[in-house]
């Protein structure tokens, strides 16, 4: 279960998975909590239609990616304002992800960085957070970076957690350009002063042959060393291929290779 702030993070943080996955017979749903309304930012564009406008182009990607769109689900909740939400407003939206969570019954989820440097990712990590820790059941918590891209220094400094794996995605990668392409209205001026959320150079960023994941540990500031044992208990890394097993390095070993 991929839960995602906005129509594309999902693409750009797990696309490769989500495709890989799906070619092995995994289902995956995907939870998008915003109703994603602020992006593009342009006077000329009506928000109701750019919310219509990224629901049709997320349910085409995740189309691509081999995802059928009953196993889609919008949460709806102001763009941009998953910080600001009331006590009240949070509590009822940790209940629906927890439903969503007992429902699905997912072995591994994956959710926007803790550290991601947007206040929607940081929200989504803590609300998804703690509806998985709200639930009894035993589930696998991955982080994925999107807007951390931008900042190597960062990505650098996450990548000494023990905690970070690389998924090579060289099978899922031409379908994950495909579904990138879906969001038009992100990389594409839809209005001569609506802005482009995604350039290319940082789309580039997302079309490298690994995706990154961060494992969150049960107690989450412990520094916690899996055994190697523990670690291939994990569906996706059970799911990969022996070499690529080996493949998987710590990115703290493997300085520069994740992008
Ligand atoms: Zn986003």
């Amino acid at each position: 279960m991929v839960f995602a702030p906005h129509q594309d993070d999902e693409t750009l943080g797990c696309g490769g998975l989500i495709a890989l996955k799906r070619q092995w017979g995994v289902p995956v749903s995907v939870v998008f909590l915003t109703d994603g309304h602020a992006s593009p930012a342009s006077s000329q564009l009506n928000s109701h239609e750019i919310t219509r406008m990224r629901k049709q182009e997320a349910i085409a990607a995740l189309d691509i990616l081999g995802v059928a769109s009953k196993e889609i689900h919008f949460l709806d909740q102001p763009d941009q304002g998953l910080r600001y939400l009331s006590q009240e407003q949070r509590r009822s939206l940790v209940k629906q992800l927890v439903q969503l969570l007992e429902r699905f019954k997912p072995d591994e989820v994956y959710v926007t960085h803790q550290f991601d440097l947007h206040p929607d990712h940081e929200a989504t990590f803590e609300l998804v957070r703690a509806a998985v820790t709200k639930t009894e059941q035993k589930i696998e918590l991955f982080q994925y970076p999107i807007w951390a891209m931008w900042a190597p220094w960062r990505i650098k400094s996450l990548a000494k957690s023990p905690s970070c794996y690389r998924l090579p995605i060289k099978e899922g990668i031409a379908k994950k350009r495909l579904a990138l392409k879906a969001y038009r209205s992100q990389w594409e001026a839809l209005a001569p002063d609506a802005d482009v959320s995604l350039p290319p150079e940082f789309l580039s960023l997302f079309l490298s042959s690994h995706e990154i994941f961060f494992k969150v540990q049960p107690e989450i500031n412990a520094p916690v060393r899996l055994s190697r044992q523990t670690e291939l208990k994990t569906g996706f890394l059970v799911s990969m291929g022996k070499r690529d097993k080996e493949e998987r390095v710590r990115t703290a070993n493997a300085k520069n290779r994740f992008i």
